[in-house]
């Protein structure tokens, strides 16, 4: 067989040079963040470039590297610029770049097997089971992210709660019923639905003013379904709601649960790593008593998409939801076919990749005080920007902001205003905030997740929402 007829190189060093110029064009451009705008729209010759994916001959890595630099690395999300505001993204970090490369380089299968990347993983459901206060045997999973990983705490407790037979013959009719506040995110509703449970089995539970589900109506919902002959089974807690980062009264959650025996899942995507900081974990008090928890890695971490988990109190249980004997994948007493709980046994997923090589990356190279404190900027940054809304003539806040998100809008103008002045910022490449709704109307929403993000960011972007509310914009598109 001649060389070329491998996928390897033919030239080692020729591949290395453009590989090399690769990576250093890499640094480049994240050395450059600022002099770029925030984001623009991927233009039509370029989406049409794209259309030849697959063509039979290949073109070689220069081409192609070339292509990437012209064609993919101007059009991204933006999540990486200090001023992407936007929904609850991470900004990833040079660490988790050259992690990505070396994990990519491995091509680990982390489905199962007795290997170091399976090993990494338990290790790192360990140490997180120890920072959350966790038993030792607790177990986890890199999932994609909080969606998948709520979804599973919905699985697992369903198992919990209808045992062994429900896997072999559905839910038969059963009328298992499910909590979360009405600021719950929307996944919570969707992993009902997936589990055939159906959406309106989940009761939507009031909040009270700082957007916090209200007990007294969660012990009503329960003893209504009772009364009902209805079952309740799962209460979901949010540590860190995605429209303004309030925390439920875990503890509280926590009490109710035990009291009528309910499975308490945490949806923690982006707060419950606030366990990172010092001066913010005392928000996460409460979670050490759930029976399980989604959190990303990907989001206030910074380690690259995607890096989502969920940890488990009962490993068993976890097990016992997902588990399914193979006979392809037969275990020996030793070698590399070893291991009692391999990662496809606590979840769907049977071909993995190397997520625990980036987070373990990401924390062993920056430390956990350097991630909190990261926190603690961007939570002074958004009390900062509240002040000055709350200061200002042209904007209202409209809600609490116990975090580092800021919800506000235009004050006396319609939603369409409120609109028109994101497509402005976003066009013009200034700034991503995002939109959501507050009350029934449209608000701003800046969430501050970017560890890049200065002060001088969020007021350069302020100061120019508010040069656009007075009709005195100086920036076009771009
Ligand atoms: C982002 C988010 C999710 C969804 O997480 P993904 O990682 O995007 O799947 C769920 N819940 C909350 C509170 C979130 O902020």
């Amino acid at each position: 067989m001649a060389q070329n007829d491998l996928l390897d190189p033919d030239d080692w060093d020729a591949f290395r040079r453009l590989s090399h110029q690769a990576l250093d064009a890499a640094f480049d451009d994240l050395m450059c963040l600022r002099k770029n705008p925030v984001w623009r729209e991927t233009p039509p010759e370029v989406l049409a470039r794209l259309d030849d994916a697959a063509p039979a001959e290949g073109l070689g890595l220069e081409q192609v590297l070339a292509e990437f630099a012209r064609d993919i690395k101007p059009y991204g999300v933006g999540n990486r610029h200090p001023a992407f505001f936007g929904w609850a993204h991470g900004a990833g970090t040079p660490v988790g770049m050259v992690a990505e490369l070396l994990a990519g380089g491995l091509n680990l299968n982390c489905g199962g097997r007795n290997h170091v990347g399976v090993a990494l993983e338990q290790k790192i459901a360990a140490v997180m089971a120890e920072k959350f206060g966790f038993p030792a045997a607790a177990s986890g999973l890199f999932v994609t992210g909080a969606s998948q990983a709520n979804f599973h705490g919905v699985l697992i407790a369903r198992r919990a709660a209808l045992g062994a037979g429900v896997r072999d013959n559905g839910l038969n009719g059963a009328p298992l019923r499910a909590y979360a506040s009405t600021q719950a995110h929307g996944c919570v509703a969707q992993a009902m639905d997936l589990a055939g449970l159906g959406t309106r089995a989940l009761r939507k539970i009031p909040c009270d003013a700082e957007g916090r589900m209200r007990l007294d109506s969660l012990r009503e919902a329960i003893a209504a379904d009772r009364a009902r002959s209805e079952q309740p089974f799962l209460v979901v807690g949010t540590a860190g709601t995605v429209n303004f980062g309030a925390f439920d009264p875990l503890e509280e959650l926590a009490d109710i649960a035990a009291r009528e025996n309910l499975w308490l899942h945490v949806d923690g995507a982006f707060g419950a790593l606030t366990i990172f900081s010092e001066k913010l974990k005392g928000l996460t008090a409460g979670v050490s008593r759930a029976n399980s928890l989604a959190f990303d890695f990907h989001k206030w971490a910074h380690v690259p998409y995607d890096a989502g988990f969920v940890l488990v109190r009962d490993r068993q249980a976890q097990r016992d939801a997902f588990a399914a004997p193979a006979a392809y994948l037969s275990r020996t007493k030793t070698g590399l076919a070893k291991g009692e709980d391999w990662p496809c046994d606590l979840g769907p997923d049977l071909s993995r990749g190397f997520r625990a090589l980036k987070v373990w990356m990401t924390l062993r190279a920056y430390g956990l005080r350097r991630l909190g404190e990261s926190m603690e900027r961007n939570c002074a940054d958004a009390r900062r920007l509240a002040q000055v809304i709350d200061g200002s003539e042209e904007f209202e806040r409209v809600a609490p902001v116990p975090l580092n998100i800021v919800c506000f809008r235009l004050k006396h103008a319609p939603d369409e205003a409120n609109h028109a002045l994101v497509e402005h910022l976003h066009g013009a490449g200034v700034a991503a905030p995002s939109l959501t709704r507050v009350d029934g109307r449209t608000a701003l929403r800046c969430a501050l997740f970017n560890h890049r993000t200065e002060t001088a960011d969020v007021e350069a972007f302020f100061a120019e929402a508010r040069a656009w509310a007075r009709g005195r914009s100086q920036v076009r598109n771009c």
